[in-house]
């Protein structure tokens, strides 16, 4: 355990202290071998992937998810094809490989795997992390279950038997008299899965469609990786404290970016005219994503036990409506990661999207004022230190104290930018204006803000955009 409590990245130990759920982190026990737990913690903690937030988009994993002896789900209805997950993702991941290869011709994008093997959860993410990947997406196909049905295929005999009872010498004796009955033959067979689309997931915790909400009746023990044959996949429990530190970390550094790349792959298949289930969030199951270092999204390519989807996953013609999809996404998710740190040069002319930005105004009256906070201080004169909460993605602010600017266009990082606050104590609310000067390469700009009122500390997570300014008031006790 002293291990753990000897990280030395200096991030990492601020978001380890910082957070005091993970305080608990030597209480762990025996719940998962320590020495993948290490690993685990290892692959998120001992990594440059702090300065990834100013690279541009390079390195792209592409995960063809089950193989080998994992065949993950099966077309088992009546009459399907019997396709097996592990064929249809290689086939779809070999041609989103093709497809990035093409258009981004600059970027190295690297399967996991281009044969039909096995690799456990932890060995992906492991090739994911040693290739240095910044992107890692992760394609699979859905199923559900199955209802069984019955249709008659013709009659049979059967034996019943009529029971009378009789009494011989003072006992009760019974007298099973047999006769024969014809009754109907049943073949039983599995009904195929009324549901079809595209969902796209992202490592988290609490969101899920209103759509999938709605076929799967609210609860959220839908149907996702449960052929992910990792014990330690499975068993890792992210209510423990290291495993909530795991996803703390993930959190924090590429949740934002996931979950906009998962929104553009949606739109992408929207195009395309399939049912798409939007974006949702969990935990279990998608434990791989969140081991990779690196922002990560798993597509759900189709339900493979509906007949519809099966053979639309199965034909050349949907594996690859479904890579040009996902590869458009990436194409335009690329853009806006690289946006920030210079030109796009990797992107084709063909690829480019016209993004025409809206010129900031430095007139912050413009915008609505969205109260985000009101603070009771005590002092006349507080710190106020602003950081990226998220990634660090090129978010530049300026702020007004009561209308006067004391910040000028200056870019968020992890690294505070400290602000001495005089407040007009004649005032009964000091207004404090965040101004979104851009909003980074993942909108809206959001950020952590530290008061220091003497010895006591607030923290307001605030949040500006182009239509909106984040405002905190401050308030004399
Ligand atoms: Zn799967």
């Amino acid at each position: 355990m002293a291990k753990i409590a000897n990280i030395t990245d200096e991030n990492v130990k601020d978001h380890l202290i910082t957070d005091p759920r993970l305080n608990q982190v030597s209480m762990l026990k025996n719940k998962v071998p320590f020495l993948v737990l290490f690993a685990a913690l290892q692959l998120l903690i001992f990594s440059n992937s702090f300065a990834q937030g100013a690279k541009k988009l390079q390195t792209i994993i592409v995960d063809a998810g089950h193989g080998g002896h994992d065949a993950g789900a099966v077309g088992q209805y009546e009459n399907s094809l019997r396709s097996k997950e592990k064929d249809v993702t290689l086939a779809i991941s070999k041609k989103l490989v093709a497809e990035l290869r093409k258009q981004l011709p600059d970027v190295n994008t690297i399967p996991t795997r281009t044969t039909d093997i096995y690799q456990s959860p932890t060995e992906k993410a492991n090739i994911a992390n040693e290739k240095g990947g910044q992107l890692f997406v992760c394609i699979h196909a859905d199923s559900g279950p199955l209802k069984q049905g019955r249709r008659q295929v013709g009659t049979r005999e059967e034996t019943r038997y009529h029971v009378t009872y009789k009494k011989v010498k003072k006992k009760k004796v019974k007298i099973s008299t047999p006769y024969k009955v014809t009754v109907p033959a049943y073949e039983y067979f599995k009904m195929p899965l009324q549901r079809s689309g595209t969902s796209v997931w992202i490592f988290a915790a609490h969101k899920t469609s209103e759509k999938l909400k709605a076929i799967t009746g609210g609860g959220e023990d839908f149907e996702l990786e449960a052929n992910e044959s990792d014990s330690f996949a499975n068993n890792f429990d992210f209510n423990s404290p290291v495993g909530r530190a795991l996803a703390n970390l993930y959190m924090t550094r590429f949740f934002k970016r996931s979950d906009n790349l998962a929104s553009m792959v949606n739109e992408e298949i929207e195009k395309t005219g399939r049912n798409t289930f939007g974006v949702n969030q969990r935990q279990k199951g998608i434990w791989v994503l969140q081991a990779t270092n690196m922002p990560a999204i798993l597509v759900e390519t189709g339900f493979i036990n509906n007949p519809e989807d099966e053979r639309y996953i199965n034909s050349e013609e949907g594996q690859q409506e479904m890579a040009a999809s996902i590869a458009a996404a990436i194409v335009r998710y690329k853009q806006q990661i690289d946006h920030t740190t210079g030109a796009a040069e990797s992107v084709p002319a063909t690829a480019r999207v016209q993004t025409a930005e809206p010129k900031p105004t430095t007139d912050y009256t413009k915008r609505s004022n969205n109260i985000l906070e009101k603070i009771n201080l005590t002092q006349n004169t507080v710190t106020v230190d602003l950081y990226d909460n998220a990634e660090v993605d090129g978010d530049i602010v300026s702020v007004f104290l009561n209308g006067k600017n004391i910040l000028d266009n200056k870019t968020l990082t992890d690294k505070p930018l400290r602000l001495t606050v005089n407040l007009d104590p004649t005032k009964a609310e000091n207004e404090l204006l965040i101004y979104a000067v851009n909003e980074g390469s993942i909108p809206p700009n959001t950020g952590l803000m530290i008061v220091m009122d003497g010895n006591t500390r607030h923290e307001v997570h605030f949040k500006a955009d182009s239509q909106k300014n984040g405002v905190i008031l401050f308030t004399h006790r």
